[in-house]
């Protein structure tokens, strides 16, 4: 080979080979499973291979592996700004290929019981709303609220074109087939694809939660979900929300925090499912 070519050929490779490595490690980017509290984070952590814990500011995670793929948990503490940062963080520091969110809700579906799992076909924020206009002395009634869509940039939040419209956050449809592939594992209740509504807020008020169920269809509520998965359509990363009911006043079901540990085992199942049908395996 002559000087001209050689260097020519090296030089081919130095442009090639970072683009080759590039796009291995993209492949090869990490599941990351998100729950709120310890008992919804903790379980999934222990069932890791070779996990390693590290902590960024005040969120923990776990980087491990299931069937030697690279699988991250992280422990995003409780509520929407806690969980938006928490996969902020998750999206920059790790870049996922798939991000599930799991944990516990409180059921707004009479028909759902405890330890019954919603896969969230798409999840609404609860907390954005607008109030009409009232006097003093008018009171307040929040079954009156329209919802508000933070993400119209432009203009006042509170003069949306289609104030009645709430906006919806879709679950990635592989995601979402996967999750329901696995249903037949499951044998502590049924397993629903429905819609999870998350707000900083726990409702107790029956009127006030058949009003969700029946104006933005939603099967169950928690502090989550619709948050992360808002962080997760930013950063264009596939997301799933992954839901079992660990209450339901609608139909007197009892607070069972077991239900957390249930649901970690159900997510365990989908992504194990989820990495079988990588195309590069
Ligand atoms: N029991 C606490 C609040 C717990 S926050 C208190 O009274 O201070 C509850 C956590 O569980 C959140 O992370 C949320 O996602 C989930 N959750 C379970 N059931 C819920 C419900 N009915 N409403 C709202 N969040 C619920």
């Amino acid at each position: 080979m002559s000087r001209k070519t050689f260097l020519q050929t090296l030089s081919a490779c130095c442009l090639v080979l970072p683009a080759l490595s590039f796009a291995q490690q993209a492949e090869k980017g990490p599941i990351v499973i998100q729950g709120a509290m310890p008992i919804e984070a903790e379980h999934f952590a222990q069932r890791l291979d070779n996990p390693k814990e590290e902590q960024i500011g005040g969120w923990r995670f776990w980087r491990g592996t299931v069937d030697g793929y690279p699988v991250i948990v992280s422990e995003t503490l409780k509520g929407m700004s806690n969980s938006a940062a928490a996969t902020a963080i998750a999206a920059t520091q790790f870049h996922p290929v798939a991000i599930i969110n799991q944990g516990t809700a409180g059921g707004h579906d009479p028909a759902l019981k405890v330890y019954d799992i919603v896969l969230g076909k798409y999840s609404v924020n609860l907390g954005a709303f607008k109030t009409p206009h009232k006097l003093k002395g008018e009171g307040s009634d929040s079954t009156q609220w329209k919802p508000m869509d933070l993400l119209a940039s432009k203009g006042s939040a509170g003069e949306d074109k289609n104030p009645h419209t709430i906006r919806k956050f879709p679950a990635d449809s592989q995601l979402l087939a996967v999750a329901e592939s696995v249903k037949s594992t499951y044998s502590k209740g049924k397993v629903v694809e429905g819609v999870i509504g998350s707000a900083d807020i726990w409702d107790s008020e029956l009127d006030r939660i058949s009003h969700f169920h029946t104006s933005y269809q939603t099967s169950a509520e928690e502090m989550e979900t619709a948050s992360a998965a808002q962080i997760a359509a930013t950063f264009n990363i596939p997301f799933v929300g992954i839901r079992v009911l660990s209450n339901n006043i609608t139909n007197d079901g009892k607070y069972d925090p077991q239900t957390g540990l249930a649901c970690q085992d159900y997510v365990y199942q989908v992504v194990k499912a989820y990495i079988a049908k990588m195309p590069s395996r």
